[in-house]
């Protein structure tokens, strides 16, 4: 009888499938769109277009430590440092096409969703414009408001109907409704089952190490939409409900002493890194701000709701929204601390993190530290700075814990 394959086995076999046949589709003249990783994958999905997601493949580059090559190639094509890190490398390896992470066809579309940030959009720009093709915008409005507002979902909702016109012309294919609604139910279990996963680390101790949340985000980003990746994630969270039912901690050979949230990405090219330091202090990071960014769920065949559900990730919400967001993930996950990633790259969550942090530590009282970082640039990041600030922490999450609470 065949053995029964872990998630964590499942995870990286899906991935090479993913990069696999999107290659092959390629070969075989089928279509190709490069996606935004919070974009209305539906659409594509339903259509049965290949889709393979620039950040993700930027991240598995920097996490192999192979980022600085492409980094020097846009550089010296007269890109800017200050460019979001992750189109440095995916402008780059446009250009380059081999890379030590699994390789990716060229896209034959662009599907863009600004819900991230804008940088997205000038870039996409400039890939659409060297490579003569398509892109397909949607234009999501920032949340100036708490809420997202019913005008952002008409206006959103007209994006998608349009899209749908647009991919029928690209593919000379009929739009399948029926397919839709079936795509439209997949992606909001999918989601739902990532999110439950990820809150049985509100148990003591966590099941889950938050690293692995990182490990995972790559399927949640591109295959939220397909029964592969709903299975997957149905896996993972009654794997986490085994050992949380009996009491197992992240790791086999440590207690978790401190619980901590981190904000933002991780640093791809130093992940062993800044887990190590953390695991060492016995720190576990049990949550993150950025994974439940992919929390996508509305009602089947709803398109009001899931215009909805796309404006609703917390980078796209106001600063009311983001503090209180974190203020709830202190209590919800009984946290100890925060470690804020002040990523360079990413110019949209940094610029209001220490006003964050302020209202975060005002309501709640527990300590926490900023580390300078990048998500792919290995340049813009110090371990030495990592570890001072990491025993910055423990000196505080310590002395509030003798305190009882009280800093
Ligand atoms: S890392 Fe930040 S700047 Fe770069 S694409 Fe993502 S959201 Fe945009």
């Amino acid at each position: 009888m065949e053995e029964q394959k872990t998630s964590k086995q499942l995870l990286g076999e899906l991935l090479d499938k993913h990069y696999a046949d999107a290659l092959q589709a390629k070969a075989e003249g089928k279509k190709i769109a490069w996606s935004t990783s919070i974009a209305p994958q539906e659409l594509l999905e339903t259509m049965g277009i290949h889709v393979v997601y620039p950040e993700n493949h930027a991240a598995a580059i920097g996490a192999r430590k192979h980022a600085q090559q492409f980094i020097n190639h846009s550089e010296g094509n007269g890109y800017s440092v200050d460019i979001c890190s992750y189109a440095r490398v995916n402008l780059a390896y446009m250009d380059i096409q081999e890379c030590e992470a699994a390789n990716m066809p060229l896209p034959d579309f662009i599907f863009c969703c600004n819900n991230i940030c804008n940088t997205v959009i000038k870039w996409y720009e400039n890939i659409a414009k060297e490579l003569n093709i398509p892109m397909i915008l949607f234009d999501l409005p920032f949340n100036h408001q708490y809420e997202v507002n019913d005008q952002n979902v008409k206006y959103i909702k007209g994006q998608f109907l349009h899209a749908i016109a647009q991919l029928e012309e690209i593919t000379e294919q009929r739009f399948d409704y029926d397919r839709f609604r079936e795509v439209m139910k997949i992606s909001s279990e999918t989601s739902k089952w990532w999110k439950k996963a990820s809150l049985l680390a509100r148990a003591k101790p966590s099941p889950l190490n938050g690293f692995d949340l990182f490990n995972y985000m790559a399927t949640i980003v591109c295959m939220r939409g397909t029964r592969e990746g709903l299975e997957l994630f149905k896996l993972w969270h009654d794997e986490l409900a085994e050992k949380s039912e009996k009491g197992i901690g992240p790791w086999k050979d440590g207690e978790e002493k401190y619980r901590v949230m981190w904000d933002g990405i991780a640093c791809w090219p130093y992940l062993a890194d800044t887990y190590k330091v953390l695991k060492k202090n016995g720190i576990n990071m049990v949550t993150s701000t950025y994974p439940d960014s992919w929390y996508i769920v509305y009602e089947e065949n709803d398109l009001d709701g899931m215009a909805r559900a796309y404006s609703s990730n917390y980078v796209n919400r106001n600063l009311d929204f983001g503090a209180d967001n974190i203020i709830n993930i202190v209590k919800d996950f009984s946290l100890d601390g925060i470690i804020y990633h002040s990523n360079r790259s990413c110019k949209l969550m940094d610029f209001r993190q220490f006003e964050v942090q302020r209202r975060v530590e005002a309501a709640t009282g527990i300590p926490s530290v900023i580390f300078d970082g990048d998500q792919t640039d290995p340049r813009a990041f110090s371990l030495a700075q990592y570890e001072t600030r990491i025993q910055a922490l423990v000196e505080m999450m310590e002395a509030r814990k003798k305190n009882g609470g009280i800093r």
